[in-house]
């Protein structure tokens, strides 16, 4: 049990997991414009799932309508047993479950590192500020910058803050988290320092999606990896399955451009 990022290793099998997260039947618009179509994704406790797909493709608007960033108009949702709804307080439920890292890192520029990861779970969970400052300082060390607490976001480089984003959405302890291209506004020395943070989290027993074009990532770190193209799931496999024989003409033909 790794108490600090609230989730135990199971060691069982995935196959024989609970299902952490369940889509079915997933449709939205914008508009006129159908952006998901028909999407069913499950994902078992500890699993990590990476999502690829071209620019457009839906990729961002899948992961943020898991957290109720997006509203769909079709199918359901579940994330570890909760049923997403438009009831305020059953999305609360569902945040509270979800962390959520973005490309840009949105750390508040006025308060510090340490007030930045332990301002949600005094607000939100409720902790007193002794209690949030503590984990917040251990969360610091788990990510590699414990000397940084005290400085400014600005002060910071990309790959600090992002390690710090990391850092604030495992502070509200969820079971669940999302990446939308963590490293992709980051300079590229700064990348593996972020990649690894998220290995580190993963091999803990995270359930984790993650949208990325870090091919080295998803090969070495997912557990499977999701294909979307125009709104669709093309092709779901193992890396090995996906990489190295992927069956769909779309899938071969975006790997193409990637690889
Ligand atoms: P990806 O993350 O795979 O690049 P997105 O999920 O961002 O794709 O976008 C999917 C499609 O939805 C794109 O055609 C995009 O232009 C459109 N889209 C995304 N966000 C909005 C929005 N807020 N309003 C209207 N269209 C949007
Ligand atoms: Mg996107």
């Amino acid at each position: 049990m790794d108490s600090l990022f609230a989730v135990e290793k199971l060691t069982t099998p995935l196959e024989e997991r609970e299902d952490i997260v369940t889509v079915k039947g997933l449709n939205k618009w914008f508009g006129d414009h159908h952006v998901l179509k028909n999407v069913d994704v499950t994902v078992k406790q500890g699993e990590v799932v990476v999502i690829l797909g071209p620019s457009g493709s839906g990729k961002s608007t899948f992961i943020r309508t898991l957290n109720a960033l997006e509203e769909f108009q079709q199918g359901t949702i579940t994330i570890d047993g909760i049923e997403l709804t438009d009831d305020i307080k059953n999305i609360e439920e569902i945040r509270k479950e979800t962390g959520m890292v973005f490309q840009s890192f949105n750390l508040f520029p006025h308060m510090t590192i340490l007030k930045n990861i332990s301002l949600a779970p005094i607000w939100v969970r409720k902790w007193k500020k002794n209690k949030a400052e503590k984990i917040a300082k251990e969360l610091l060390e788990r990510v590699g910058i414990p000397e940084q607490a005290n400085k400014y976001p600005g002060q910071l480089s990309g790959g600090q803050q992002q390690r710090v984003a990391i850092a604030r959405a495992l502070a509200m302890q969820p079971r669940i988290m999302l990446f939308d291209e963590p490293t992709s506004a980051l300079d590229p020395e700064m990348v593996k320092e972020v990649l690894d943070v998220m290995k580190t989290l993963a091999e803990a027993g995270m359930t984790m999606l993650v949208v990325t074009h870090e091919m080295g990532f998803a090969r070495q770190v997912a557990d499977r990896i999701i294909l979307f193209d125009f709104g669709e799931i093309i092709e779901v496999g193992t890396p090995e399955e996906l990489f190295d024989n992927p069956q769909h003409e779309r899938t071969k033909a975006f790997l193409s451009q990637i690889l």
